[in-house]
């Protein structure tokens, strides 16, 4: 009882805050419930929300059978090639895509599966080594094999920014993903490419600020993990 209190009363407050910070534009919460319980992920349902986020794929394995049926899935974790299938499967969103070989398969699997995943371009733009994502200058060579792919639907990009990174920074990162968007809607005027997310419970104020269409909530919403 006492923690249903807590999640709905810290979504109030964040969804507040994005609508503040958004307006008029609408951002989407993925709640992102990765190391938490399925009875926290039920109280967040409860309290209204439908998207939720896990980055490992075992995990989203045991819970979505769990949970009700139209709960939209996000995969936001690396993805590895022996995991696309149940990835495919189970997830209605997948926000890790980094490579053409990665691309090609999710788009084979979804066919044979008769899935039709949304796919965002994962870019790393801090140059951090130990992020996954593809550099800037190969993202359009991506980006056009995407909007070919018949089994899956491109509709964005995807970045994440150091944990300890300054606002400047931070600013550096976000803009960069959003004026990334922007050349390639020029190269690819049919793209649809209008998603951005970016933004953590740590950054996401900032992250919206500079554009973000969707931000990946953690332990704001749910309290720190397992
Ligand atoms: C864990 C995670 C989040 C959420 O992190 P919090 O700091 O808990 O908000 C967002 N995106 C990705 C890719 C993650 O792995």
């Amino acid at each position: 009882m006492h923690q249903n209190m807590d999640i709905a009363t810290r979504l109030i407050r964040i969804r507040g805050r994005i609508h503040e910070l958004a307006a008029p534009r609408a951002v989407g919460l993925i709640a992102v419930s990765k190391r938490q319980p399925v009875a926290a992920i039920e109280q967040a349902y409860q309290a209204g929300l439908r998207h939720f986020g896990e980055n490992r794929l075992q995990e989203l394995i045991d819970k979505a059978p769990r949970l009700p049926a139209d709960i939209e899935w996000h995969f936001v974790g690396r993805l590895q090639r022996n995991k696309v299938r149940p990835a495919v499967q189970l997830a209605d969103w997948i926000h890790s895509v980094d490579s053409l070989d990665l691309l090609r398969r999710i788009d084979r699997i979804a066919g044979q599966e008769q899935r039709r995943p949304r796919v965002l371009l994962q870019v790393n733009v801090s140059g951090e080594e130990s992020k996954g994502g593809v550099a800037p200058a190969d993202c359009l060579e991506l980006a056009q094999a995407a909007v070919e792919c018949p089994n899956l639907i491109c509709v964005g990009l995807m970045t994440m920014a150091p944990y300890q990174a300054d606002e400047s920074e931070l600013r550096r990162i976000f803009g960069g993903l959003r004026r990334l968007r922007e050349t390639l809607s020029e190269s690819l005027p049919d793209s649809g490419l209008s998603e951005l997310s970016m933004g953590m419970s740590n950054d996401y104020e900032t992250a919206i600020s500079e554009g973000a269409t969707l931000v990946r909530i953690g332990t704001a919403v749910f309290g720190s993990r397992l």
